[in-house]
């Protein structure tokens, strides 16, 4: 969940038509029309990246008339399906995946039911990874594979990359050969295990 409270003004002016802004979005909002940089402010959830990465300075963030919520509404949706997806790709449902907007793994797995099928779609539903981008991803793509969906990079979308490696699939030979080096997978993974399953009070 995020509350947009910024816009992006493009200084036509300035802008060289480079597409770095649209290679940069998170949410695909940023085009090129007659070789200018143009914002969807519709899509745009604020995160500042285009202002940041433009190397012309034609971009300026400013303050919306209107802030913007995005959310994904739960009502309606069979909330053991989500508790049960979450569980699938590893999460506890209420653990926060994305620290910047403080998105939880619910609401990912919430914006799945609802037919987001992209890290794209998910960013502009609930607004996660519209913040440092870093940990984020992960999560997302994690979530939409335990939903059996497997991402493709959508037409004009760069930011994201393959799913890393988790605790539980760490191979048995890497585990014995870091076994004597200070390294707990097992007692790691049990604890993670213990976390991701923690009863949801009221929920079940
Ligand atoms: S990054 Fe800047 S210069 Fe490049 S297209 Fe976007 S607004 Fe124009
Ligand atoms: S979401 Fe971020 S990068 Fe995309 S248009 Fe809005 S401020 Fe720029």
């Amino acid at each position: 969940m995020k509350l947009v409270t910024l816009k992006p003004v493009v200084d036509i002016e300035k802008c060289k038509g480079c597409k770095t802004c649209v290679k940069v979005c998170p949410v695909l909002a940023m085009s090129m029309e007659e070789k200018l940089a143009v914002a969807n402010l519709e899509l745009c959830r604020g995160c500042g990246d285009c202002e940041q990465r433009c190397p012309e300075y034609a971009i300026t963030m400013v303050v919306r008339e209107e802030p913007v919520m995005a959310k994904v509404e739960m009502e309606g949706l069979d909330y053991q399906e989500i508790i049960n997806l979450c569980r699938k790709a590893r999460f506890h449902p209420e653990q926060v995946v994305c620290y910047c907007t403080a998105t939880r793994a619910d609401e990912v797995a919430a914006a799945i039911m609802r037919g987001a099928k992209t890290p794209d779609e998910i960013s502009y539903m609930t607004g996660i990874r519209t913040g440092c981008k870093v940990e984020c991803i992960q999560p997302i793509l994690r979530i939409l594979e335990a939903a059996g969906i497997e991402p493709k990079p959508s037409p004009g979308g760069w930011q994201w990359y393959g799913r890393t490696i988790t605790a539980w699939e760490i191979p048995e030979e890497v585990k014995k050969k870091y076994a004597n080096r200070g390294f707990y997978f097992d007692e790691d993974i049990d604890l993670l295990n213990r976390v991701i399953n923690a009863p949801l009070q009221g929920k079940e």
